[in-house]
């Protein structure tokens, strides 16, 4: 490993402390680890962190390999269907269903292994097209339609808001956010989970609700 100054310092759990002193009750955490080392995310579970975020396929099955079995790892990235039978055996969450193809997809998958997989619809609010998921009205429907399948639980939404300093854009993109997770809340009376706020955004997410927000720079400094 390479000895940064970051983990020589035990920055992860600084971090990780002062992120979880912030955060009010109720509102969970992922420590978002994406191409992170491993002894990262190893101090980070030393100070007790159990939830982690991954966006790749190979990165998430090669540390979930490494750590503990009782690390609840969460897929956030865009999956693509190749690589959806090795997130389904890793996972425990995928944040990041995009479309209904995919959402089929990883039901099949899990039911083929005997596994129940919850999982998030990923809403596109944010300005960047780059940013993927349903609109809003999309995801509604997909809900809709997808009621019945046997390998998923669909416990909620993600969402990211656009990537700008204008405060009044991300709070309207959070509250738009919040307005589909109640939408899905009508459809699915149990689909509780708003996952929103990343490191430069999460106080302005919490004002509107969020459930579960997820941290990577602010905890793990930036990525290299
Ligand atoms: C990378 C990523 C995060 C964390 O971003 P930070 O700005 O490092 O906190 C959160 N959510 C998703 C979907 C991400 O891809």
């Amino acid at each position: 490993m390479t000895f940064t100054p970051q983990n020589l310092m035990g920055q992860v759990s600084n971090n990780l402390a002062a992120v979880r002193s912030q955060l009010p009750e109720g509102v969970e955490l992922t420590a978002v680890s994406k191409f992170q080392p491993l002894e990262a995310l190893e101090e980070a579970y030393s100070a007790g962190q159990r939830r982690f975020g991954e966006s790749r396929a190979d990165e998430l099955q090669r540390k979930a390999m490494a750590m503990p079995d009782d690390v609840e790892w969460h897929f956030i990235g865009h999956l693509q269907s190749n690589k959806v039978r090795r997130v389904v055996k890793c996972a425990s969450v995928i944040e990041s269903i995009d479309s209904e193809r995919l959402l089929r997809l990883v039901s099949s998958e899990s039911e083929r292994i005997g596994k129940v997989m919850d999982v998030y619809l990923q809403v596109h609010v944010a300005a960047e097209e780059t940013k993927s998921g349903f609109s809003a009205d999309e995801l509604i429907d997909c809900a809709r339609r997808c009621v019945d399948l046997n390998g998923v639980r669909v416990c909620g939404v993600m969402g990211m808001a656009s990537n700008t300093d204008n405060v009044e854009r991300v709070e309207a993109d959070f509250a738009a956010i919040a307005e589909v997770g109640k939408r899905l809340r009508e459809i699915i009376s149990d689909a509780s989970v708003l996952s929103m706020g990343m490191s430069g955004d999460w106080p302005i997410a919490v004002s509107h609700g969020a459930t579960l927000v997820r941290i990577g720079s602010a905890i793990f400094g930036e990525r290299g």
